[in-house]
């Protein structure tokens, strides 16, 4: 599976807006985007690009995409599925993508970011109902219990993250047990439990043209 290679600080400036690549960094003074809010590039500063309504549906599909690390050609899968079954599409296609096994661990505050969330089911520290789960692309469904490997929990650096879980805000559609630190799903994301930093209407109107 390919990988995008382009700095992660470098997509949020394109994107204008902080996309949480880099877990704590972004919470940071160190973000780029505090200081350079601005495109990449030597125009970057001047740049005044009217977009045209297929660049503002590309350019939101380019902040889905970055956001949850993917690759065109697996996000476009995405949208195909979502199109294939019956229902809502908007609404289908942000379901699929959240309920991606790496996506999850994010939401529940078990990782940093996506990327770190990705890792740590690469490596096999993610359990799904008690089994090891090393696919990040995995659909959880309701009522499924995710929780990390003993080895996952030894790790010295869980304890520091541990302070901020009290912090984390879960969705509604998941429930963290901070003292097991184990996340159920409690319903696939509705509307109302979705907050995005995207409109999914545009990403659908875009794939459809
Ligand atoms: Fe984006 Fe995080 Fe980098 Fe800031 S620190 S530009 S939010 S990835």
């Amino acid at each position: 599976m390919g990988r995008n290679l382009e700095p992660k600080c470098k997509q949020c400036r394109r994107e204008g807006e902080k996309l949480q690549l880099k877990g704590e960094k972004c919470q940071t003074a160190k973000c780029p985007m505090v200081r350079r809010a601005y495109r990449p590039g030597v125009h970057g500063p001047t740049s005044r690009v009217r977009p045209t309504p297929y660049g503002v549906q590309l350019r939101e599909k380019q902040k889905a995409k970055n956001s949850y690390g993917m690759m065109e050609k697996q996000f476009r899968h995405y949208f195909d599925q979502a199109k294939k079954k019956t229902g809502n599409t908007t609404d289908i296609l942000v379901q699929l993508l959240e309920m991606r096994l790496d996506n999850v661990v994010f939401r529940l505050g078990l990782a940093r970011s996506r990327a770190l969330a990705r890792q740590s089911v690469n490596h096999g520290h993610v359990l799904v109902n008690g089994k090891s789960v090393t696919i990040p692309s995995y659909q959880v469904k309701e009522g499924d219990i995710i929780s990390l490997s003993t080895k996952a929990k030894a790790r010295p650096s869980l304890q520091i993250e541990l302070a901020k879980l009290e912090q984390h805000l879960t969705p509604s559609w998941l429930y963290l047990d901070i003292q097991e630190l184990t996340g159920k799903v409690l319903h696939a994301p509705k509307d109302e439990d979705l907050k995005q930093n995207f409109n999914p209407q545009l990403i659908v109107e875009y794939y459809s043209r």
